[in-house]
């Protein structure tokens, strides 16, 4: 962790760069040592549908991330038009597959697809996005087993702060599938006090201001102002949002929020980097499954 430089701030960074890296190395000597004792490296299945560009950059990064880690990837780039149906056929291929021990579905899918229908085919011991409900509901009933990428990736970055949880006032900003839910449910498990807020809700302000650990996942640039954050206050900020000029910001106001906080994520290089880490830590967790470790 590295104390910004300019004298106005207090936080301290919350570096998901250095914290994936450090991750990613130690998975990569795990992995080789599995792949050496079972005879074959864990594997993860990307299915992209359609044409979106930065779809395609993801998956690009998930599956070179595999590859830099010994993990085999599949990946399955259909067109824009394939039916559900063959969707469906293909993910019962990938359940049944013994080479396959994850499969994600990269959203968004284009509109006559229901997505929802194909994350519930997907057999949940290979669900290495923790979107099937089987998983979000043993995260909400205390089991977890595969955990949502990027709330699982925000968890691992708040055990760097070194804090305890337990009783710590938690407001989450957004209540996704993705995000914002199964992040409550994280720092529920965690012990914390969680507060959900969402786009119904009123005067996000006063809460966000009581909160010794604010999450912000809303999708909406600079919603959560610096001025409200609590001094001392944790700030993890998951939005991503592209700038005119190509450069990336969050849905946190980073600036001010980092001379009132006391740990801040940056965007880029908070929570972005954590998530395929934490894909990848799920893919091996589902290996070790299959192969009874
Ligand atoms: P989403 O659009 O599915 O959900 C947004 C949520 O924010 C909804 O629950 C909505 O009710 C809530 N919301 C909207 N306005 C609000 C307001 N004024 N106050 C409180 N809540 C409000 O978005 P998502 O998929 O959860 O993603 C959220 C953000 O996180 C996006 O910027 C996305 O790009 C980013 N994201 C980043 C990563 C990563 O790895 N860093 C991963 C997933 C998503």
């Amino acid at each position: 962790m590295r104390t910004m430089t300019d004298d106005q701030r207090t936080a301290q960074i919350l570096d998901g760069k250095a914290l994936s890296a450090q991750m990613r190395r130690s998975m990569a000597a795990e992995v080789a040592e599995l792949t050496q004792r079972h005879g074959r490296a864990p594997g993860l299945a990307v299915i992209l549908v359609g044409e979106d560009p930065a779809s395609q950059v993801y998956v690009r990064n998930k599956t070179s991330g595999c590859e830099k880690m010994g993990v085999a990837s599949f990946s399955h780039h259909l067109p824009a038009e394939t039916s559900q149906q063959h969707l469906l056929g293909l993910i019962s291929e990938l359940n049944a597959d013994p080479k396959v021990d994850g499969i994600l579905v990269q959203l968004p899918v284009p509109e006559h697809i229901n997505p929802d229908s194909l994350i519930e085919a997907i057999d949940p011991g290979k669900d290495v996005d923790g979107f099937h409900p089987y998983n979000v509901g043993r995260l909400a009933a205390r089991k977890p087993a595969l955990r949502s990428c990027t709330p699982f990736g925000c968890m691992k970055l708040l055990e760097q702060t070194g804090e305890d949880l337990h009783g710590k006032v938690c407001v989450v900003v957004g209540a996704s599938n993705i995000v914002g839910r199964p992040m409550a449910l994280e720092l529920l498990l965690a012990g914390a006090t969680v507060t959900v807020t969402h786009k119904f809700t009123r005067d996000l302000q006063q809460h966000v201001e009581r909160a010794d650990i604010v999450v912000a996942a809303a999708g909406k640039q600079g919603l959560v102002k610096g001025e409200w954050i609590k001094p001392g206050a944790i700030v993890i900020d998951v939005g991503i949002h592209r700038l005119a000029d190509g450069s990336l910001t969050g849905d946190v106001e980073f600036d001010v929020a980092a001379k009132r906080a006391a740990w801040i994520t940056p965007v880029p290089g908070g929570v972005g980097p954590m998530t395929i880490t934490m894909l990848l830590a799920n893919t091996v967790t589902a290996f070790k499954a299959h192969v009874g470790e």
